[in-house]
C-alpha cells in the first residue's frame, strides 16, 4: 500500500480536470453564461467577447438576479439552485441543472460576476483561477440582472491555451452558439459585441420564425420562410422552414432544437431534408429549424457534456410528426404558391418509393404498346371531361386568364412535338411551352380525384391486415364512411381489419396498401387531398410514356390552362422559351 502508485489527486487538481470537460473554449463559457441568463428569465441578453473569448467572455442579462448569499455559492461545484435530485430531472424546466458550469469556468479562468435582485442593492464576486476563497464579494451597483465575466481563460493551463485556435475562430464558434440561444428564444432580445464592435443586434420577436429570418436570412429572403406546428404524445414540434425559393448548397442553415437546446441529431436533420424532399434542386438542402418542446421525463438531457445530445423516449414518434408535417406543409405550400390554391385545402402526395413507381411504369409502358399511345380520355377515365378542347378554350377567355399571364384570345396553344421522352412542346404566341407529362398528368389526375367520385373496385379476394396500435383501430372506426367515400372499404373482423374494395386500378402490394391507408391518419382534415396524392402519383404517366399526338396535344392544352400549374408535390409542370430568346441565342432580329 505505501509503494502503490495511486494517489488521490488534490481536489483543486481534480477540480480543473473536470472543468476542462464542460468548459473546452470560449464558446463554452458563452454557452453556459447564456443559459443561465436564459433560466434567469433575462428579456435583454448582451453578449461581449474580445480575442475571440479567451481575453473576455462576458454575458450581462436583466433576469432575477442573485441574493448575495446565492452568489457567494454560486461558484462552488454542484452548486444550483435549478434541481435537488435526480429526479427532479423529469420535470426540469430550464437549460442548465448541473451546477457545474460557473465552478468550471472558476477553474479555468478568472471570474467576475456582479448581480441585483431589484436594482437598489448589488453585490460583486471576484475569483481568481483555482482560488477557494469566497471572500471576495463586495457591495456594487448594477440594474436588476446579473454580468457573468470570465477573463483570460486558460492563462493557468498553458497546455489547453495552446490548443485554442486563432481569434477569428474562436469568434466564429462564439459567434454560433450566440445564433443558436437566439434561435430558440426569440422573445429575448440578444445583443453581440465583439472587440468592442456591436455585431448582432436582435430585437424581441414575435415569432422563431421572425427570429430565425433576422438571425440569418438576408432582408428580401424572409417572405420565403414558414412556419408550422405539429404534435404528438408528450411533445410538440415548432418547425420553422424555407420555401422552394430558399437553399443553400450545405446544412449550415439547418438547425434541431430540444427543449432550447441546440442538438447534433442526424436524424432530426433528415427529418428536415425528408420532409420537403421534391421542393428543392438535387444536390441542395432546405434552411430552417425544427424546436422540440418534449415533456422531461421522456427525454434525458444528461447524457453529453455540452448537452448537445438527448435520448428520447421514442425517437420515432417525433421523427415521423416532423416528416409527415413538413411533407403535408410542402405540397399546401407548392400548390398555394402561385395563388390559386386555398393553403387549407391542400394535399400531401404520401410516401411512394421508386419500386412503386417503376412498377407503374411498367404497367402504363405495356398498355401503351399494345394501344399505340393512350388517349387522354383513357389516361383521365376516372371522370371523363365533357370535351378536353372545349375545356381549353373556356379556360383561355379572357376572364379566366391564367397566372401565367396569358391576354386571353381564341387561339388554343399548337402541339409542337415533343423531346427527351418526357417533354410536350406546346407553341402559343411568342412561346414555346416545355411540359412535363408526367407531373402535368399527376396534376390533372389529381384535380380529378378530388372533384369527382373515385371509381371502387370490390376485391374478389380481401385483404386481410391488423394494426399494430389502438390508436389505428380508432381512427380506422371513426373514418370509415369517410374512407368509403374515397373508395376504400374497409370492415372489421373481430381483433383485425380486411380491405373489402380499393381504388380501381390500384397497384400496390397489400403490405403498402395497409400502409397507404393508415398513413392517412397524418394528414388529419386533408385526408381526401392525400388520398388524391396517393392515387394520382400512382396512376400518372410515367416519363417515356409514348402519348399520341391528339392525346399528347390534349395533355399539353389541359396542363397550360391550369390555374395552378405544379404538381402534387410542388414542381412546376412546365416551362416556357420566348421566341424573341430563341431569335437572340441564333443572333437573329
Ligand atoms: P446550473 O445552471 O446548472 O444551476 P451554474 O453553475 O450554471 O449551474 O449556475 C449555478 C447557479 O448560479 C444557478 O443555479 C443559478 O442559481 C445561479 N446563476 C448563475 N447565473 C445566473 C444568472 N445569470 N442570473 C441569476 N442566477 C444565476
Ligand atoms: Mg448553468
Amino acid at each position: 500500500m505505501s509503494n502503490g502508485r495511486i494517489q488521490i489527486l488534490p481536489p483543486e487538481e481534480a477540480r480543473r480536470i473536470a472543468a476542462g470537460e464542460v468548459i473546452d473554449r470560449p464558446a463554452a463559457l458563452i454557452r453556459e453564461f447564456l443559459d443561465n441568463a436564459i433560466d434567469a428569465g433575462g428579456s435583454l441578453i448582451e453578449v461581449f467577447i474580445e480575442g475571440g473569448g479567451a481575453k473576455r467572455a462576458e454575458v450581462i442579462d436583466n433576469g432575477d438576479g442573485m441574493s448575495r448569499d446565492d452568489l457567494a455559492l454560486c461558484w462552488e461545484t454542484h452548486a444550483t439552485s435549478k434541481i435537488r435530485s435526480l429526479e427532479d430531472l423529469n420535470t426540469a424546466e430550464t437549460l442548465g441543472f448541473r451546477g457545474e458550469a460557473l465552478a468550471a469556468a472558476a477553474a479555468v479562468s478568472r471570474l467576475e460576476i456582479a448581480t441585483s435582485t431589484d436594482g437598489r442593492e448589488a453585490w460583486k464576486l471576484e475569483i481568481g483561477p483555482g482560488e477557494r476563497n469566497p471572500a471576495h464579494i463586495t457591495q456594487s451597483r448594477r440594474t436588476k440582472g446579473t454580468s457573468v465575466r470570465a477573463l483570460d481563460l486558460f492563462d493557468s493551463i498553458p497546455a489547453r491555451k495552446r490548443f485554442l485556435k486563432r481569434d477569428g475562430s474562436e469568434a466564429g464558434l462564439c459567434r454560433q452558439i450566440f445564433i443558436d440561444k437566439a434561435l430558440a428564444f426569440p422573445a429575448a432580445a440578444f445583443r453581440y459585441t465583439q472587440d468592442g464592435n456591436p455585431k448582432c443586434f436582435l430585437p424581441a420577436a414575435a415569432s422563431k420564425k421572425e427570429r430565425f429570418a433576422a438571425a440569418l436570412l438576408q432582408p428580401n429572403e424572409e417572405i420565403f420562410l414558414h412556419e408550422i406546428h405539429t404534435t404528438g404524445s408528450g411533445f410538440s414540434a415548432d418547425i420553422v422552414i424555407g420555401g422552394s425559393e430558399l437553399y443553400r448548397a450545405d446544412r449550415r442553415q439547418l438547425f434541431v432544437f430540444a427543449n432550447g437546446r441546440r442538438l447534433s441529431d442526424f436524424a432530426l436533420l433528415q427529418a428536415l431534408e425528408y420532409g420537403t424532399q421534391g421542393l428543392f434542386p438535387n444536390g441542395t438542402h432546405p434552411v430552417g429549424a425544427v424546436f422540440i418542446a418534449i415533456d422531461p421525463k421522456l427525454a434525458d438531457f444528461n447524457i453529453h457534456p455540452a448537452k448537445r445530445e438527448a435520448r428520447f423516449a421514442d425517437p420515432g414518434a417525433i421523427h415521423h410528426a416532423v416528416t409527415s408535417s413538413l411533407r403535408d406543409f410542402s405540397h399546401r405550400l407548392s400548390l398555394s404558391r402561385s395563388g390559386a390554391a386555398d393553403i387549407s385545402e391542400s394535399i400531401d402526395a404520401g410516401n411512394f418509393d421508386e419500386k412503386s413507381f417503376q412498377h407503374l411504369h411498367s404497367g402504363y409502358s405495356a398498355s401503351s404498346e399494345i394501344s399505340g399511345g393512350l388517349a387522354l380520355e383513357a389516361l383521365l377515365e376516372k371522370a371523363p371531361l365533357k370535351t378536353i378542347a372545349e375545356n381549353a378554350g373556356v379556360s383561355f377567355a379572357a376572364e379566366t386568364a391564367p397566372s401565367y399571364g396569358f391576354s386571353g384570345g381564341s387561339e388554343a396553344p399548337r402541339f409542337a412535338g415533343r423531346a427527351f421522352g418526357l417533354f410536350i412542346l406546346m407553341e402559343y404566341a411568342d412561346r414555346l411551352f416545355i411540359i412535363d407529362q408526367h407531373a402535368a398528368h399527376e396534376r390533372l389526375l389529381y384535380d380529378r380525384f378530388l372533384t369527382g367520385p373515385i371509381p371502387k373496385q370490390e376485391l374478389l379476394v380481401p385483404i386481410p391486415f391488423s394494426t399494430e396500435s389502438n390508436t389505428d383501430d380508432r381512427f380506422l372506426e371513426e373514418k370509415k364512411a369517410e374512407l368509403a367515400v374515397l373508395a376504400i372499404d374497409i370492415e372489421r373482423d373481430g381483433t383485425s381489419w380486411r380491405i373489402e374494395a380499393l381504388p380501381a386500378d390500384w397497384r400496390l402490394g397489400d403490405a403498402e396498401t395497409v400502409r397507404a391507408i393508415l398513413d392517412l391518419r397524418g394528414a388529419r382534415e386533408n385526408m381526401a387531398e392525400r388520398w388524391a396524392a396517393t392515387l394520382s402519383c400512382h396512376g400518372a404517366i410515367r416519363d417515356g410514356t409514348w402519348l399520341d399526338d391528339k392525346t399528347a396535344a390534349d395533355l399539353g392544352r389541359e396542363a397550360l390552362a391550369l390555374r395552378d400549374p405544379h404538381c402534387p408535390h410542388g414542381r412546376p409542370i412546365w416551362t416556357e422559351i420566348r421566341r424573341e430568346a430563341l431569335f437572340q441565342a441564333v443572333r437573329r432580329s
